[in-house]
């Protein structure tokens, strides 16, 4: 069940899934959907081991620095055929490095031993009104409070969440769920992304043993992995880029349509998005991943990264719009469907902050070359 295929393969194992992904996300636009199918074929094909290093079993993608790009093709083709599917993905690859960064040998082989298990990792920090926090100390321990925007709410049986002490920065805890949990698979009807299950769970009086407890008070927010991680989501978002650009192309070639010169525009516009989009997340996947950078400009350049392919994505719907016109607002064109999940992908916290943090650091200095060795 677990048999590993070398990193490149496992993209092309994945990519050989495309209509069968694809389908499963058409079949789950609805609220509270989980993409069973799609988990079956990644873990049948190793992806779920495929994060943790190879003396635990896995490839090292996206734990090892030369698994960067190799994660990025991964998470990008994921994107391709299926938002959700990768927004889930990305969640369990980023609560694996995580525990692989700032955990203890015992707690990733325990980690690697769950994901043989058969057990999701996620990855849950967004709070409401009630936000988690960590009552107590050592072996007495509970938790109390809920997370919102959780993707797999319900299914999950791994997540890593944040919980606030009574004094200090947050810690990270990994939940281990059964299915007595107290969920919700939704948050109230996101108008996209309805097949990742984003909803709300609540951790009240759930006992926490101390190792569940990952890294040191205030790892979370520890700079540059808490803003570099990021790269993971463009990855996906890319994907979804990928997918529009594609059916402009097809749709519009379909129709007799792709020889207009404004279409023509429209197709020149969003193939620059797309690669601008798609140079960014290469340059931010070999900072973050590299491991021999200046933290800022890890943070730096992956806060960009993330403000330009969000640039991209917004655009490139907008070319979709006026390429397809009418035909692309219909339910039974899937370019509706893709435009209303990457529209809410693209909703990522702080995107104003994140902007401006980066530009100031860059006033007075260069950004960094990742592909020219110092
Ligand atoms: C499909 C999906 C799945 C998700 N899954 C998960 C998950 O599994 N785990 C998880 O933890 N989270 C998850 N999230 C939540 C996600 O991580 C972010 O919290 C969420 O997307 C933030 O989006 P926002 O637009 O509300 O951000 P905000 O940060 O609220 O930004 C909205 C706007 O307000 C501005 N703004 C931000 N702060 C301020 C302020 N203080 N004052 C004034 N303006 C401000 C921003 O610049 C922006 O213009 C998910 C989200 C989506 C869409």
């Amino acid at each position: 069940m677990f048999d590993a295929v070398p990193a490149t393969a496992l993209v092309e194992v994945v990519a050989g899934h495309f209509d069968a992904l694809d389908a499963e996300a058409a079949r789950l636009d609805r609220d509270g959907g989980f993409p069973d199918e799609g988990f079956g074929l990644l873990r049948a094909a190793g992806a779920l081991l495929a994060p943790l290093p190879r003396h635990v079993g896995g490839q090292g993608i996206g734990t090892e620095p030369a698994g960067g790009l190799a994660l990025l093709s991964l998470l990008r083709t994921i994107g391709r055929a299926s938002l959700s599917l990768g927004r889930l993905y990305e969640g369990h690859v980023n609560a694996l490095k995580l525990i692989v960064h700032y955990g203890t040998d015992a707690q990733v082989a325990t980690a690697a031993d769950d994901v043989r298990d058969g057990h999701v990792f996620g990855i849950w920090v967004t709070e409401g009104p009630d936000p988690v926090r960590l009552i107590g100390t050592g072996a007495t321990s509970h938790l109390a409070g809920e997370k919102l925007f959780a993707s797999g709410a319900c299914v999950l049986t791994r997540p890593l969440i944040t919980a606030q002490p009574a004094d200090g920065p947050p810690r990270m805890v990994v939940a281990r769920l059964g299915s007595d949990r107290n969920a919700s698979p939704t948050v109230g009807g996101l108008t996209g992304m309805r097949g990742a299950a984003t909803g709300r769970c609540d951790f009240t009086g759930m006992p926490i043993v101390p190792e569940q407890r990952v890294g040191a008070p205030g790892d979370y927010l520890r700079q540059p992995e808490f803003s570099a991680g990021a790269w993971r989501g463009i990855a996906v978002a890319l994907g979804g880029i990928d997918r529009l650009v594609d059916t402009i192309r097809d749709q519009l070639a379909r129709r007799g349509r792709a020889g207009n010169p404004h279409q023509a525009v429209r197709i020149g516009e969003a193939l620059i998005a797309r690669e601008t989009a798609s140079m960014w997340a290469r340059r931010a996947a070999l900072l973050a991943e590299g491991g021999m950078f200046e933290p800022g400009d890890v943070a730096a350049t992956v806060n960009l990264a993330r403000i330009a392919c969000e640039q991209a994505g917004l655009t490139v719907i907008q070319l979709t719009q006026r390429a397809l016109g009418l035909q692309g607002f219909l339910q039974t064109n899937q370019a509706e469907r893709v435009m209303r999940d990457l529209a809410t992908y693209l909703r990522q916290p702080a995107p104003d902050e994140t902007l401006v943090e980066a530009a100031m650091w860059f006033t007075g200095r260069d950004l960094p070359d990742p592909e020219r060795r110092p």
